[in-house]
């Protein structure tokens, strides 16, 4: 059992939490990194296949580089290389086990769609925060948002296939799409949004943090959890499980907000963020990486009333080989991602053809460091639940894609510039930052 004392501590080691330590540091406080497991990443995690030598992202993979300037600020500073997601060369289609063939009536009726999108994203200024907009009633699930836009009679096909994207962008059938309409604000309107560049990491997405790490000069203590968060007078106390207590003059909480709710806080959290605690948010999203054999091209899949709500190449691996992801939500179907059946079966929905030579996935929503995958909350969640983390309190400030207030919350991107917001106001709030 120790005690040390910091001029700042940073509770959790995912991108947002490494950033705003390097950036604490970089200002000239002593700063320590406290985090629960054993490596530096959070929801960023690159590891082979099992059985291959094939590299895969079982958390965050893609990033906008023309619309997500906070990523691409740590990408370009530290070299980082990224490549292109590659096109689709066949689409598969597939509502309740039937596939689609998008005929002129869908096409007619996705237009309509996307106008209707496009004039409520209008409302939406990707510049402030939601909770700052008078946007109320964008916070809600799909078919409401639907039936006030008088979309709710187009083509069922293209509804499925709408509600397939939206539980699989969202992590769960009974989001608030607010999230989705902001993100697609930010890219300038529904076609910019599809058909915006992404990128992903060749050697891995983990190199942002761990650079980050080597290059900030900061204390990081691993496999510290932290249980408990003390402030008193100028000073914040942080016990961890392992019975050591950490002392600083602030502290930053960067960690999953399913996971903030095992930490006790004395003086208690307000009022208003006990509340936003309260219940546990609702993504319940799933990712699977395969190595799959057989397929002459590369494929984009979505569907709904199927496990997978989308498939889609990511890499082409070698001896006629790819590297497939998918997507899902664990609301909407009891899948077992540990199960070689059923994760073929739920394959061969789309891709018959395919042979799985491999497949891999990282249960987050059961890690116990995370309790859920990416942020999602119900109709009428979004915005009260950012008012009350946003503002700090004592001596104590949140970050973290979670709480982030761009229109890229819960993305890495969201993440960093959380970190950057929380470090400036730790920065005025420490002795140390005032000097
Ligand atoms: C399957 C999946 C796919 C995704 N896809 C994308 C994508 O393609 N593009 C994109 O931009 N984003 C994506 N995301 C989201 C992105 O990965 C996250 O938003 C981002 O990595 C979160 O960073 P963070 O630093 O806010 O939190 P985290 O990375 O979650 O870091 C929080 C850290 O806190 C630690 N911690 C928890 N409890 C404690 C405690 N008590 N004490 C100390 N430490 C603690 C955790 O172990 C963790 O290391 C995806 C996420 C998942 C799960």
């Amino acid at each position: 059992m120790t005690e040390r004392h910091y001029d700042a501590i940073v509770v959790g080691g995912g991108i947002a939490g490494a950033v705003a330590a390097r950036d604490l540091r970089a200002a000239g406080l002593s700063t320590v990194l406290l985090e629960a497991s054993d490596r530096i990443g959070g929801r960023t995690y690159s590891r082979t296949v099992p059985g291959t030598d094939v590299l895969a992202e079982v958390g965050g993979t893609w990033i906008h580089p023309d619309l997500q300037p906070y990523v691409m600020r740590e990408v370009d500073r530290y070299g980082i290389p990224t490549v292109p997601q590659q096109d689709a060369a066949h689409t598969v289609l597939l509502v309740a086990g039937q596939r689609i063939t998008v005929d002129d009536t869908i096409r007619a009726d996705a237009e309509t769609l996307r106008r209707a999108a496009d004039e409520l994203i209008g409302r939406i200024d990707p510049e402030v925060p939601w909770h700052r907009q008078d946007i109320g009633d964008l916070d809600a699930d799909l078919d409401t948002v639907l039936k006030d836009a008088g979309a709710e009679s187009l083509s069922p096909p293209l509804l499925d296939l709408l509600r397939g994207y939206v539980a699989g962008e969202m992590g769960s059938g009974a989001a608030s799409i607010l999230q989705l309409l902001g993100r697609t604000a930010a890219a300038g309107g529904v076609k910019d949004r599809i058909s915006t560049d992404a990128d992903r990491f060749p050697h891995g997405i983990n190199a942002i943090a761990e650079t980050v790490v080597a290059d900030g000069g900061f204390v990081t203590e691993l496999s510290s959890p932290v249980t408990a968060v003390t402030t008193s007078g100028d000073d914040v106390s942080v016990c961890t499980a392992t019975g050591d207590t950490f002392r600083a003059s602030v502290c930053i909480v960067a960690v999953p907000t399913n996971a903030v709710r095992d930490i006790t806080f004395d003086p208690p959290l307000s009022p208003q963020k006990r509340e936003a605690l309260a219940q546990p948010h609702i993504g319940r999203g799933f990712k699977v990486n395969m190595v799959v054999e057989n397929l002459v091209e590369t494929v984009a899949c979505r569907g709904w009333g199927v496990p997978f709500l989308e498939v889609l190449s990511v890499d082409d691996v070698g001896a006629g080989r790819q590297l497939l992801t998918a997507f899902g939500a664990h609301d909407l179907t009891d899948i077992d991602l540990t199960d070689r059946t059923q994760v073929l079966a739920a394959l061969h929905e789309y891709l018959p053809e395919a042979h799985l030579v491999a497949f891999d996935s990282h249960d987050w929503n059961r890690d116990p460091n995370y309790k859920g995958t990416w942020r999602t909350d119900g109709p009428g969640g979004v915005r009260p639940f950012l008012a009350a983390m946003s503002e700090p309190e004592n001596r104590i400030v949140f970050a973290g894609a979670d709480v982030a207030t761009s229109m890229w919350q819960t993305w890495v991107d969201g993440a960093i510039h959380s970190a950057d917001q929380a470090v400036r106001w730790a920065l005025g709030r420490s002795d140390r930052g005032r000097e």
